[in-house]
């Protein structure tokens, strides 16, 4: 009987207990010890088989045992006490609501829509891959407890993504269970009449690609997922929401078509249904989520008083888009055809054509492929802020998107950085959370050193000893866990004995766990077997290694280095010292960050564009040994854990993973293992114990979600909500002015000229603390003074004949003469640098409502020669 069909029966709790139900609903159990302990209260052993999982818990729990709780007061008043505070959670003034009443603020925004193609929210729900899909989930967590009035959007995967298994070659094998909606904590969105809300698509070739919508609780925020097993579908479109990131680009674009079109239709739905505002600020997580700027273009255009490119501003305005790829491989492109038949034929929206459409996802500079529709570029066309995810990242990110604001330095391509983040409260062991918050009366204080200083306050012992308890418990469910996988593997077992001693708790263990890309690295370990296997079989300093990570499906190459790293691991003179965990998700990444003494990450630098592993490592008290590459080349402070060293420039890549590898290793050797177990005559390593809470008081405010997204709140949505509510005051007229002036200003641009530029005044030798006075001519063509913004940059020169560092200053037109076309700007700028420094000049387009000088992706500068003045020496 293998093709059985699942479905779940909901038992009807006792009146007394309904309120279980309600606490079962909302997903903040996952971040809540209290509400979980009371869970495994209901049946301890129960609530272990069923993985912590409460709406499974209540779907076994046994009559008779119910029935005890009922009548228990105890139980009764723990229900009542969790109850009223899941109520005072989600009712009580936050962050967000002292925002409001700032009168020296502007109103933030009545609302954010956050899309995202993948959602890692517990282990319960499997509807991530990885770090993307994890961020995402520690928004919305980190939105709930801020108060941030922000309405989450997915897809609802039928398969979710794979679970991983071996084959017994060290094979990586991929399972994709089947989820039932209804066991799982989310109900269908229904409208006023009861009824369930239906979102519908249309396709080519007069096909409707419908959905429901299910409304996940995450605290206070409302995370919608569409789901395209609809019985109005026929058997091919149900399959649209099957797996996440599965199949071809005709059901990738569609996945993506309902999560973005779709996406805002469900919000629209859902604020009509519930009263919540709608949202001012549209979130683009990374460019699957890009269609929801065109739905909102059709929208425009749909309500009659404005055009196509009016509409593209109004969207503009109010959206945030967020890369998180540092490689162009990463982004999301489409065949151009395949779109274009999306949007033209019997599926063309009135009033946006398709050519406009398939414009905004053009790759239409050098090195742009013509024949792909790039999902990343239509993002950052549709959206007026963008950002990358660390500082870092913004900066290659910059470098990486420039071709889209031709005529700029990298430097000022109008892509900023937020700085990711994890949420505490999923992340840190309840223990330590427990220490933390004896020590730490208001949460508010983790925000800053000194609440972290607090909690290093805790003497060293306990600290050591929670150490323990949290390595030990690392090793309880890795034996576990491998013990399990041996099974699967067809060990019988009489073969395994030897897994009751593998890791021991008092060892230095470091912990490796990632999806499995090739820049990852994940075998750079092996590059010396010999060398790597004397540090685990180290008589008096041995490390252990706990690795975790799953390849992509598609992936080959990377399935080839998770069978290397177990054809080591299996080795039976290491194996009780390196083992290789499969399933990574969420579960046993909590696991390891919390047990880890040591964080170990070695991406080929760059192309991490965060990462966030090592932040929850951190937060445990976990120390990083990294290449400096995302945050952690933000945030290594030289004593809050250690750095590789990258052999930058070196092309060869054997060779570069050879010398970082030796990095690696010298490490370990030279500082790592002596420094673990160099212990006082009180048995404390206590050189260890200052670097963990130096490492505590350093990173922990840092590395908290609830930082990030306070800084996208302050920097990215209020912007845009301000931005939009400016252009929109007065009704259209705001949009169809800045959509007239940007079509006249792009029209007339390749008529504006500088004629001449000189220098009118500088003493000579010219000193710091003179000033540089410039005298300009300008042709402006059909365009106006207040049209354009003139300015003189100052820096510099470096050996590239270039300006570095510049900094700019304002010219102001001569009113008085003007003389035909020409006009005259003078200004002057205080010289402040000494050395060789030049200068030269650049015109802008300006308006109000810009959010950047670069935003247009217009320049005028000098015409060579004169496009740097002769450099001027500053003594
Ligand atoms: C945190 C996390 C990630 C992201 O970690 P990186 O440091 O970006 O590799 C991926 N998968 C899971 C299950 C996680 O918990």
């Amino acid at each position: 009987m293998k093709a059985i069909r699942r479905f779940t029966v909901r038992t009807v709790l006792p009146d007394d207990l309904a309120p279980l139900g309600r606490l079962a609903a909302n997903l903040r159990w996952s971040w809540h010890a209290a509400t979980r302990d009371l869970f495994a209260a209901v049946d301890p052993r129960l609530w272990a088989a069923v993985d912590r999982d409460p709406i499974r818990l209540l779907g076994e729990v046994s009559g008779e045992r119910l029935a005890v709780l009922a009548a228990d007061p105890d139980f009764r008043a723990r229900l009542d006490a969790a109850t009223a505070d899941l109520d005072s959670y989600l009712s009580e003034a936050s962050w967000y609501q002292g925002l409001g009443e700032d009168p020296a603020r502007p109103e933030p925004p009545r609302a954010v829509a956050y899309f995202s193609a993948e959602y890692g929210l517990t282990a319960t729900l499997p509807q991530y891959s990885g770090g993307l899909g994890i961020l995402a989930g520690d928004h919305l967590k980190s939105a709930s407890d801020l108060g941030v009035p922000l309405i989450g959007v997915g897809l609802l995967y039928r398969h979710g993504y794979f679970s991983q298994t071996l084959s017994p070659e060290g094979w990586q094998l991929e399972d994709y269970p089947e989820i039932d909606p209804h066991s799982l904590p989310m109900s269908r969105l229904r409208d006023s009449d009861g009824a369930q809300v239906r979102i519908a698509l249309e396709l080519p070739d007069d096909r409707t690609l419908t959905a429901h919508v299910w409304v996940v609780r995450v605290g206070r925020v409302p995370l919608l997922l569409l789901d395209a097993y609809h019985e109005d579908n026929d058997l091919e479109l149900r399959g649209v929401t099957d797996r996440l990131y599965g199949g071809g680009n005709e059901h990738r674009l569609r996945q993506e078509l309902l999560l973005g079109v779709g996406g805002i239709r469900a919000v629209r739905a859902y604020c009509a249904v519930s009263g919540h505002p709608a949202p001012e600020v549209c979130h683009m997580n990374e460019g699957h989520a890009g269609f929801l700027g065109l739905e909102r273009v059709r929208e425009y255009v749909a309500a009659g008083e404005l055009g196509f490119d009016q509409a593209v501003e109004a969207t503009r305005a109010g959206t945030v888009f967020t890369t998180h790829t540092p490689v162009p491989a990463g982004i999301d492109r489409f065949p151009r055809d395949l779109v274009r038949r999306h949007f033209s034929g019997d599926t063309a929206i009135d009033g946006v054509p398709v050519e406009r459409i398939m414009a905004l996802g053009e790759e239409d500079y050098p090195d742009g492929d013509p024949g792909v529709f790039n999902m990343a570029v239509m993002g950052m066309r549709l959206a007026q802020r963008v950002n990358g995810v660390s500082r870092l990242h913004g900066q290659v990110s910059r470098e990486m998107f420039r071709g889209l604001w031709p005529g700029f330095d990298a430097a000022e391509v109008p892509i900023t950085s937020v700085t990711n983040g994890v949420h505490a409260r999923t992340w840190i062991a309840d223990e330590a959370q427990e220490l933390a918050g004896r020590l730490v009366a208001d949460s508010e204080e983790f925000l800053v050193p000194d609440g972290w200083r607090k909690v290093t306050g805790a003497s060293e012992r306990e600290l050591w000893e929670m150490r323990r308890t949290l390595r030990g418990r690392l090793v309880d469910d890795a034996r576990d866990r491998l013990r399990a996988s041996w099974r699967h593997r067809g060990a019988s077992d009489a073969e395994l004995g030897w897994i009751d001693d593998v890791l021991d708790p008092d060892i230095l263990t470091i912990g490796f766990a990632r999806r499995v890309p090739s820049y990852k690295r994940l075998t750079l370990m092996l590059h010396d077997r010999a060398r790597l296997r004397a540090m685990l079989r180290h008589p008096r300093h041995p490390i252990q290694i706990v690795i975790a990570g799953k390849a992509h499906p598609a992936d080959e190459g990377g399935k080839r280095l998770i069978q290397e790293i177990i054809r080591f691991t299996d080795e039976a003179d290491v194996r009780h010292r390196i083992v290789f965990l499969p399933d990574y998700d969420m579960g046993l990444a909590a696991s390891l960050v919390q047990g880890c003494d040591v964080w170990l990450n070695n991406p080929l630098r760059p192309l991490e564009a965060c990462g966030t592993s090592g932040m929850k490592s951190a937060l445990n008290g976990g120390l990083n040994l990294s290449v400096r590459d995302g945050w952690w080349d933000e945030w290594f402070d030289g004593s809050n854990g250690w750095s590789i060293p990258t052999a930058n420039g070196v092309a060869d890549p054997d060779r570069r993973d050879a010398l970082e590898s030796a990095a690696l290793y010298d490490l370990f050797e030279e500082q790592v293992m002596p420094l673990f177990y160099d212990h006082d005559d009180s048995g404390l390593p206590k050189r260890w114990l200052e670097m963990v809470k130096h490492t505590l008081v350093s990173l922990g405010p840092k590395v908290l979600a609830t930082r990030m997204v306070r800084d996208y709140v302050t920097e990215l949505y209020q912007g845009a909500a301000d931005s939009s509510r400016r252009l929109t005051a007065d009704g259209p007229e705001g949009v169809r002015e800045l959509a007239a002036w940007k079509q006249r200003v792009v029209r007339s641009w390749p008529g504006v000229h500088i004629e001449h530029v000189e220098v009118v005044g500088v003493e000579e030798p010219p000193q710091v603390g003179g000033e540089l006075k410039v005298r300009a001519t300008l042709v402006l063509g059909d365009l106006d003074p207040a049209d354009v913004c003139v300015e003189i940059a100052l820096g510099r020169v470096d050996t590239a004949q270039r300006l570095s560092d510049p900094v700019f200053a304002r010219l102001d037109p001569d009113d008085a003469v003007r003389d035909g076309p020409l006009v005259r700007y003078t200004g002057s700028m205080p010289l402040d640098r000494a050395g060789t420094c030049g200068y030269t000049l650049r015109v802008l387009p300006s308006h109000p409502m810009l959010s950047n000088p670069a935003e247009m992706g217009l320049v005028v500068v000098p015409e060579p020669p004169e496009s740097m003045a002769e450099g001027i020496v500053l003594r």
